[in-house]
């Protein structure tokens, strides 16, 4: 059978050479006789692949050494209440800039716990761009301040940190993680599901300033608390062995690309192949604000709801798949992270120009 062009938001197209490698490994990993999935994770060829894991992310993040990083569980979703368990201690102040639906969600669980603030929205226009920040909107003894970097439904992205003066800045990065160089010295706390752009879901990894750590709330359930995890090499529980162990053949795939700083050449080229087609179309309308575009997901539409599902329909039948946009947004989204090839964003331009030639 072959193998279509994989455009869905999460999860997501992973690299054909990680899928190959885990087949080839699939009943005898290493000479151990099983399979990942059948092996204690407190056996010596687990603790070398999920050491080898928090290596690779450290070698291709360049994250400093008084940083932690957690191979968790719970999806990027359950960081929205771990971190202000664990971050909103000083002040019980939070700052979040809206961006659309994941800053939603971690504003309503902030909102449990403390005074949350949204300082800034683009609710006005439908969350199509990322809004100007300047530093004195931030509150100044916020405990920290929440954005997304690049948001999934809306295809919009951060292209300019924010000045948050001495408020940590905790970034969403489920859908870019590793797509682009980021300094994460910038950073308080960075967080991802592996999903959109490492790995297969079930895994979720958090970077985190060390000294944020060890100041959770009380009333912080054990599995919740960060320093559970970092005290034990994610390894206080069961994680999930299989994702981890995709994950690292994952990484391993972009480390042989070049790493970050390679990759990032060939999204760029990608995004301007399918950006510029939607600016040069008399039928596509781009969603999102020139300044403010996702490398990663690319929201678009027709105006005409039912020509979107024609679209969507005649590409899937061409094994252009899962370009669909969010349910509540509708139009089209084509996901288009580190493991989709030039190949297919290619392959998607020329269906749009065909699929425009016939239909208008
Ligand atoms: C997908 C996604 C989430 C939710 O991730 P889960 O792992 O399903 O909880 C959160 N934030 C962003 C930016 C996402 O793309």
């Amino acid at each position: 059978m072959d193998r279509i062009y994989n455009f869905a938001a999460g999860p997501a197209c992973m690299p054909e050479e990680a899928l190959v490698r885990a087949q080839k490994e699939m009943l005898n990993y290493n000479g151990t006789g099983m399979s990942v999935m059948e092996m204690s994770h407190r056996s010596p060829s687990f603790e070398e692949i999920i050491d080898g894991l928090e290596c690779l992310v450290r070698e291709l993040m360049g994250v400093p050494n008084n940083y932690k990083v957690m191979f968790l569980q719970g999806g990027a979703s359950s960081q929205f209440s771990m971190i202000p368990l664990n971050l909103m201690n000083k002040n019980k102040k939070v700052d979040l800039v809206m961006t659309g639906l994941w800053t939603q969600r971690a504003y309503e669980e902030v909102s449990r716990y403390g005074s949350a603030k949204i300082v800034a929205s683009s609710e006005d226009k439908n969350f199509t761009y990322i809004p100007e920040l300047d530093p004195d909107m931030f509150t100044k003894d916020a405990d920290y301040v929440h954005i997304c970097y690049n948001n999934t439904v809306y295809g919009t992205r951060y292209t300019r940190l924010p000045d948050t003066g001495d408020a940590p800045l905790v970034a969403d990065v489920s859908s870019c993680i590793m797509s682009e160089p980021i300094d994460v010295r910038r950073f308080g706390l960075l967080f991802a599901g592996a999903q959109k752009n490492i790995g297969p879901s079930g895994l979720t990894v958090v970077i985190v300033r060390e000294d944020l750590l060890g100041n959770h709330m009380d009333i912080t359930p054990l599995m919740m608390q960060y320093t559970t995890h970092t005290s034990t090499k994610s390894l206080y529980n069961t994680p999930s062995t299989f994702s981890v162990y995709m994950c690292k053949l994952v990484l391993e795939w972009l480390k042989g690309v070049g790493g970050v700083s390679e990759i990032v050449k060939i999204n760029e080229q990608k995004a301007k192949l399918l950006y510029d087609a939607l600016d040069g179309s008399k039928l596509f309308i781009p969603s999102v604000a020139k300044k403010d575009r996702s490398l990663m997901n690319v929201t678009f539409r027709t105006g005409n709801e039912d020509l979107d599902t024609k679209f969507c329909t005649e590409a899937a039948a061409r094994g252009l798949d899962g370009i669909a946009g969010y349910r509540a947004t509708k139009g089209m989204r084509a996901s288009i992270y580190n493991a989709m090839p030039l190949s297919g964003v290619e392959a998607l331009v020329s269906f749009m120009k065909e699929f425009e030639q016939n239909n208008t």
